[in-house]
């Protein structure tokens, strides 16, 4: 197939790679980042755009999306797919959805989980909204950057899909940090603490296959001095991401908006920049109450 492919960062870069590997002919531009290895370099995202059946945008958020699909939408032939793979706001999504179908254009907002590792091993997990035609049209694509896509619904639900899966995130790995700083100071051993509830009802993915605990579990950030994995400040954007979603929405997410606030505090008034986000063990292990 025809790509273009604009947004070659830390997860572009490797997808692109990925496509052009199996075969693809991939146009790519990027405000700053090198291009992968087989990547033809244009010199506009009006230009990656042109002839391409499908264009692929991977962009820091919703305000360059709006921006981005601006420059791509006229270049692009009728038919096409702009198939946007960023973490953005629901309505930026579903805003370049509308401009794209008004030019005649397919769209999809189609978000990734599985970090920059999942993205060079080809085993991203897409979640994707938009016509099923649409979502027919760039499966292949899919099949060759991960390896698995769920057609989520309409324009949005992609998003929508992503935001509230990493809502749940977000608050399950507080409540397992904070219990496991709760259990420290009751005199419990960590080891057997995580033995305990890897197999019972306060089981989540945050404990079983992420513990926040150095040396329990399995190998997760925790073992490396919480260095990322998946850093504290997007785990606070896309927290972010879903409160101005509830807020759009008129949602009531009480523990989402906990969750935002507390990821908040650590990112940009204590130590959290940098850090992994299940950081918040040592972060709450240094508090007492008050
Ligand atoms: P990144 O900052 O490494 O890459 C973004 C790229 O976009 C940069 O290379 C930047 O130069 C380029 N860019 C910005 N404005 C541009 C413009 N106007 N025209 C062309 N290029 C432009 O970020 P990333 O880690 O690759 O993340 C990209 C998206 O994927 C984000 O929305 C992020 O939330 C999401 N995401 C990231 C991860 C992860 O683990 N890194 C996981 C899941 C989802």
């Amino acid at each position: 197939m025809k790509i273009g492919f604009i947004g070659l960062g830390n997860m572009g870069g490797p997808m692109a790679a990925n496509l052009v590997r199996a075969g693809h002919e991939v146009s790519g531009f990027d405000l700053a980042a090198p291009m992968p290895e087989g990547v033809k370099a244009a010199a506009s995202a009006a230009q990656a755009a042109a002839g391409a059946e499908v264009v692929i945008t991977m962009l820091p958020n919703g305000a360059i999306l709006r921006a981005v699909a601006d420059q791509v939408i006229p270049a692009m032939a009728a038919g096409a797919v702009l198939c946007d793979c960023s973490t953005v706001d629901v309505d930026s999504a579903r805003a370049v959805a509308d401009a794209a179908a008004a030019a005649g254009l397919g769209a999809l907002d189609a978000p990734v989980s599985g970090g920059v590792g999942g993205a060079t091993a080809g085993t991203l997990t897409f979640m994707v909204g938009g016509s099923g035609a649409a979502f027919a049209s760039v499966r292949p694509l899919f099949e060759v950057m991960g390896q698995k896509a769920v057609h989520c619904g309409g324009p949005g639900a992609g998003q929508a899909a992503k935001i509230c899966n990493n809502m749940i995130l977000g608050v399950t790995m507080i409540a397992t940090c904070e219990a496991f700083a709760l259990a420290d100071k009751l005199g419990l051993d960590r080891a057997k603490m995580f033995d305990v509830v890897s197999t019972s009802s306060g089981y989540s993915w945050s404990m079983n296959a992420y513990c926040p605990a150095p040396g329990v579990g399995p190998q997760s950030p925790a073992d490396n001095g919480y260095k990322p994995g998946f850093a504290a400040e997007l785990m606070l954007k896309d927290l972010r991401l879903s409160q101005q979603a509830a807020d759009s929405a008129d949602a009531d997410t009480p523990m989402g908006a906990l969750a935002a606030a507390l990821y908040a505090r650590f990112v940009e008034e204590e130590e959290g920049k940098g850090m992994d986000f299940s950081a918040m063990l040592p972060r709450f292990e240094k508090r007492g109450r008050g």
